[in-house]
């Protein structure tokens, strides 16, 4: 009897264990769609495109016009808000010039440091965790059952983890491109995925700078020498 009872128990228990899960769900272990009925691949590739082109471009400007585009374009639609949207919240329209400019070479450099350090596995790992850990990025599945990883939007996020929750996103779905193919350029600075130039360093934008040095050296060594 007592043993049936045991056996029933564990029955409900291994029944009940679904349902557990299911509460566990408005946790940071909950699955969230991708926005927009996305596929994990060219999602995973918007998230690093949005990042590098406000380490690139939009932090650069500095131009309040250009990170307000940037946050309600490219940043809004690789992110899922758990709570409504505020997008005055993260409007930079109140911003003084000065403040703005002064934001945008911090986050620009915190984002930088942050994604270079991802080359190393170990820091690697570090970031994607944090990153999970502060619930910037949950678990997510596509429309073909791939699973990933989703930015999250919170309504007092700083711009600094907005963007580094983008980078979150694709670093915990293929770490390799960060430890094999990212670098920042000698030339322009410029943060790129390309593992063929990885050795070298230099852009495919500043590649044809460095084979004119070469052509020029080439042809007058001893220029090159001096
Ligand atoms: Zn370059």
């Amino acid at each position: 009897m007592g043993n049936a009872g045991d056996r029933l128990t564990a029955q409900v228990n291994t029944r009940m264990a679904p349902a557990v899960q299911a509460d566990q769900e408005m946790t940071p272990s909950m699955v969230l769609a991708l926005p927009a009925r996305a596929q994990m691949s060219p999602f995973a590739d918007g998230c690093r495109a949005a990042a590098l082109d406000f380490v690139n471009r939009v932090s650069v400007r500095a131009d309040k016009h250009t990170l307000a585009q940037w946050l309600r374009g490219p940043y809004c639609r690789h992110v899922v808000a758990l709570s409504p949207m505020r997008t005055r919240k993260v409007d930079s329209s109140g911003l003084l010039r000065g403040a703005l400019e002064r934001l945008m070479v911090n986050a620009r450099q915190q984002v930088s440091e942050a994604i270079l350090a991802a080359r190393d596995p170990s820091d690697g790992v570090a970031f994607g965790y944090s990153a999970l850990a502060a619930g910037h990025v949950y678990r997510s599945r596509d429309v073909d059952g791939l699973e990933g990883w989703v930015p999250v939007s919170h309504p007092r996020m700083r711009l600094v983890d907005r963007v580094l929750s983008l980078v979150a996103a694709d670093y915990l779905f293929r770490s390799d491109d960060y430890e094999n193919a990212l670098f920042a350029c000698v030339r322009c600075e410029n943060l790129v995925f390309d593992a063929s130039r990885a050795e070298g360093r230099v852009c495919a934008a500043h590649q044809s700078d460095v084979r004119e040095l070469v052509q020029g050296a080439v042809a007058d060594p001893e220029r090159a020498i001096a």
